[in-house]
Parts: structure tokens; C-alpha cells; sequence
């Protein structure tokens, strides 16, 4: 999707071909690609000439004779073709505008989310879409309008920047561009963001704005006739798409994806640290590291806290989930609930049906962990999930929290437990995706010590996410 930077680059490679250009026909053949009466769009613009083109926010504005605007959203997939007459139309093209100069504009969206609008220069500044935008970051010296604005928004940052009303221009490629230069988690409240970190976020706004806008300039020296004008060039991206990849600022952690009001976000977990409340942590880890000490440690913090282990323990006793593993593995358990010695003999035998297992047993313990996450009143709440990045539940939290142990000492706790099981938890451990994902974590902690040494390190954890939920 066309960004305010690639919406700016198309206006002005749109300028040399339509300026002073007479329009001497128009043909729609998608009637829905323009927001009005069809008739009247057509009737109005016919044998009207071109004044110019501007651009507010991603609203591409063409001034004509007689007072006449067009107004044009790109949306997804809108772009213009500039073609000789006797060119065959673009493969999209929706509505086509014939020149006085032997060329046509046709107006391209394969997607249809794309939208004119015909306005006049009186009335188009008040028409609802325009009206509703807020100022570009390049003319906001002052961010206490801003502040006020936002007192009272609990909704994330980047969603209230996305809406466009508070300030225009951010769409969700330079957002997280734009809140990674800011030093901002992405899911910060709206009302945490202090006045520094506004004053951050439109410098950076405009700094990454320009220098997008500048990088446009060579798509205009590079334009030809009959190439698509959809002004695509992102280029110099730092974080947008690099999920896993490892933050050019910290240089110690990988980016992580999460998604934020439906969007897809990358942000970096050590650089752009969550404030406010809820904090909703993750503590993760291989068999026998020490993640249920960590999570008690948060307990007798009065935090929050849920297992993962213990969800699932709770889903065997049930008949239905029961019913349902007997049913995929051809089983038989006594007594209406899931047999775990029955069921461990079998993976151990039939290890590839450990992933069939999963697909069951993983989305209800996804729904436990969402209840809770979404009912708990904790400002800080904390769930143990050994599972964590193969199910994908990392999407959810906001820190997450590794042990990392050595083999000697998981050894050492792994045979401390029941004997029968050690094979089976050995078995688990190396099929445990941590080591590839341990720099998504915000912290690491080393389970190499004394029990008391362990829960020190925990506590000094539990005491800076304390000062972040606030
Ligand atoms: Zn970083």
C-alpha cells in the first residue's frame, strides 16, 4: 500500500502529464471506482483542463478549470499509467481519461479500493475524508494541541498515530519506522507518551518522511511513459519487514512481530521497552530450567500468574479432550480422562504424531491464555509457556522472559524428577525452537547458580517491570 511519501512521488511525477492538459473524454468502466453519481462525474470533468496537482495526506487533489477537484485515494493497489491513444488500456484500468495531446491517463486498481471523488475548490477541505486528517508532522512545531488531544486515549500509540486524525502521514510501514527511531513499543498507551517522546516521534516522523520522499526523487528522473506511476520505492527501511533480524541499534536482540489493532508490527524488544499497564509477560524456557520457580518468584509479588502446564493438566481431566486424543491416536483411557503415562508411551513410539497432538492441545490453551489476559485486573501479568515460540504464542506478550540453562545443570534437574519421564522430556527438549529465538526475548536469565542467586535475578526483574507498569 502507498505510503504519504509514495502518494507525494506520484503527485509529482502526475504533474508534467496532466498539467494544462484538456480533458476531451472519459471512459468508467467500473462505476464503483467513483464515489458519486457516474453521469455527473463524467459530464462535470469532460472538456475541462488539468490546473495542477496537490496532495493532502494521501489524497491526491487535481485541480481543474470551471473550480472542479478530483479527489483520488490509491488505497491498495491504485496507480495511473500515462499511454499513447493507441495503446491498449492497462490491465486494470478503471476509468481512463483521453487527453488533448494524443495521450490517456488510465486510472489502474486491480484490488477496486481505490476511490474518485469529483469536489469543488470551495467545498473539498470540508468534505468528511479531508477534513477529519490531522496535520502533517512537517508543520507541527509544538506538540501540546497534541497532548491534550490525548490525555485520555488508553489505545496503543501506533494505532492512534495510524487513524490520522491526531497527525497525517504515518501509515503502518513509517509508523514503525518512525516508533522504532522514538525508542516506543508500539503498544504503549497513547496517554504514557510524554512530551519528550512526542517531540521524538514528529522529528522522526519528519526526518524518515523526507528522506523517503527524497529517495522518490529518482522514480521521477527514472519515469517513461506507459510505466506504472504507483511511486513504490521503500527503500531504507530499518525495521519494517525485518522480523528476527537483529536490531542495528542494541545489536544484541532480533526484532519481534506482534500485531497491534490487526497490524502487523515490528518493534524491538530491548530498544522500545512497553510502559504502562497491562504488561503481559511470557516466561519461557527448555524442561527443567527453572521456569515454575521464575513464576513463583512473580506470585509472591502478588502478580498474576499462569501455567501453561497447568492448563493443560486441567484440559486432560476432560472428558471431551479426553474423547478427542483416544479418537486421533486410537487409544484408550480409563476413567473419562487423558491416561499422560498412556499417552507419553505412545509418543515416545510414535514421535511425529507428537505434532498432531499439538494442533489439538495448543488453541485450547491459547483460549485459557487469552482469557486470562484479557480478564486479569494484575498490572502485571505473567504466563509460563514452555511452548512459546512454536505455538506462536509469543504474539502475545508484550516481555518475554528465557531461562537459559546449561545441559550439565538441566541434567542434573531433570534427573532429580520422576525417572520414567526423563526420557520423554529429553525426547521434547530437542525438538524446542528457544535457542533459535533466545535475542527475541527482553531478558535472558542463567539458571548456572544456587536456587537463591536464581530468584535474585528474578527479583530484579520483577522490580523494573513493576516501574514500567505504571
Ligand atoms: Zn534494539
Amino acid at each position: 500500500m502507498p505510503e504519504l511519501p509514495e502518494v507525494e512521488t506520484v503527485k509529482n511525477v502526475l504533474i508534467p502529464i496532466v498539467k494544462d492538459r484538456k480533458i476531451l473524454k472519459i471512459d468508467v468502466s467500473r462505476s464503483s471506482t467513483i464515489e458519486g453519481d457516474v453521469k455527473e462525474f463524467i459530464s462535470n470533468l469532460q472538456g475541462q483542463t488539468f490546473l495542477n496537482v496537490t496532495r493532502i495526506g494521501k489524497y491526491l487533489i487535481f485541480h481543474l478549470s470551471n473550480a472542479l477537484v478530483m479527489l483520488s485515494h490509491l488505497r491498495m493497489e491504485g496507480k495511473y499509467y500515462e499511454l499513447e491513444e493507441s495503446d491498449s488500456n492497462s490491465k486494470y484500468a478503471r476509468v481512463v481519461f483521453h487527453l488533448d495531446n494524443g495521450h490517456k491517463l488510465c486510472y489502474d486498481d486491480s484490488r477496486c479500493f481505490g476511490i474518485l471523488k469529483l469536489s469543488n475548490e470551495q467545498d473539498y477541505l470540508k468534505e468528511e475524508m479531508i477534513a477529519k486528517l490531522g496535520p502533517e508532522p512537517f508543520v507541527i512545531n509544538n506538540v501540546k494541541s497534541i497532548l491534550k488531544k490525548v490525555k485520555n486515549i488508553k489505545k496503543p500509540i501506533k494505532t492512534t498515530l495510524l487513524d490520522q486524525t491526531l497527525m497525517t502521514g504515518l501509515g503502518n510501514i513509517y509508523v514503525d519506522e518512525t516508533l522504532f527511531a522514538s525508542k516506543i513499543h508500539p503498544l504503549t498507551p497513547a496517554n504514557k507518551i510524554t512530551e519528550k517522546q512526542w517531540l521524538s516521534i514528529v522529528d522522526n516522523a519528519k526526518k524518515i518522511l523526507s528522506l523517503a520522499i527524497e529517495s522518490g526523487g529518482s522514480t521521477i528522473k527514472s519515469y517513461h511513459p506507459g510505466k506504472d506511476i504507483d511511486g513504490n520505492f521503500q527503500t531504507r527501511l530499518k525495521v519494517y519487514g525485518k522480523s528476527g533480524e537483529m536490531c542495528p541499534e542494541c545489536k544484541t536482540h532480533q526484532f519481534r512481530f506482534i500485531k497491534v489493532g490487526g497490524r502487523g508490527t515490528t518493534f524491538c524488544p530491548h530498544c522500545q521497552r512497553k510502559v504502562g499497564v497491562p504488561l503481559n509477560v511470557a516466561i519461557t524456557g527448555k524442561i527443567a530450567s527453572g521456569k515454575s520457580t521464575a513464576t513463583e518468584a512473580f506470585k509472591s509479588h502478588d502478580i498474576a500468574t499462569l501455567s501453561s502446564d497447568e492448563i493443560v493438566k486441567e484440559l486432560y481431566l476432560k472428558e471431551e479432550v479426553s474423547n478427542k486424543i483416544e479418537k486421533a491416536f486410537n487409544l484408550r483411557f480409563k476413567d473419562k480422562q487423558v491416561d499422560k503415562d498412556v499417552l507419553r508411551n505412545y509418543l515416545l513410539t510414535h514421535p511425529k504424531d507428537k505434532r498432531k497432538l499439538e494442533r489439538i492441545v495448543h488453541p485450547l490453551v491459547e483460549k485459557e491464555i487469552k482469557n486470562f489476559l484479557s480478564s486479569s485486573k494484575s498490572p502485571i501479568r505473567v504466563v509460563e509457556v514452555p511452548l512459546l515460540f512454536e505455538s506462536n504464542l509469543d504474539r502475545y506478550f508484550d516481555d518475554i522472559i528465557v531461562i537459559d540453562v546449561s545441559i550439565d545443570k538441566q541434567d542434573e534437574l531433570i534427573s532429580n524428577r520422576d525417572k520414567a519421564k526423563a526420557l520423554y522430556l529429553k525426547e521434547i527438549n530437542k525438538t524446542n525452537k528457544i535457542d533459535e529465538n533466545i535475542l527475541k526475548a527482553t531478558y535472558v536469565i542463567k539458571n548456572d547458580g544456587t536456587k537463591t542467586a536464581f530468584i535474585n535475578k528474578i527479583n530484579k526483574i520483577i522490580t523494573e517491570l513493576e516501574s514500567l507498569a505504571k
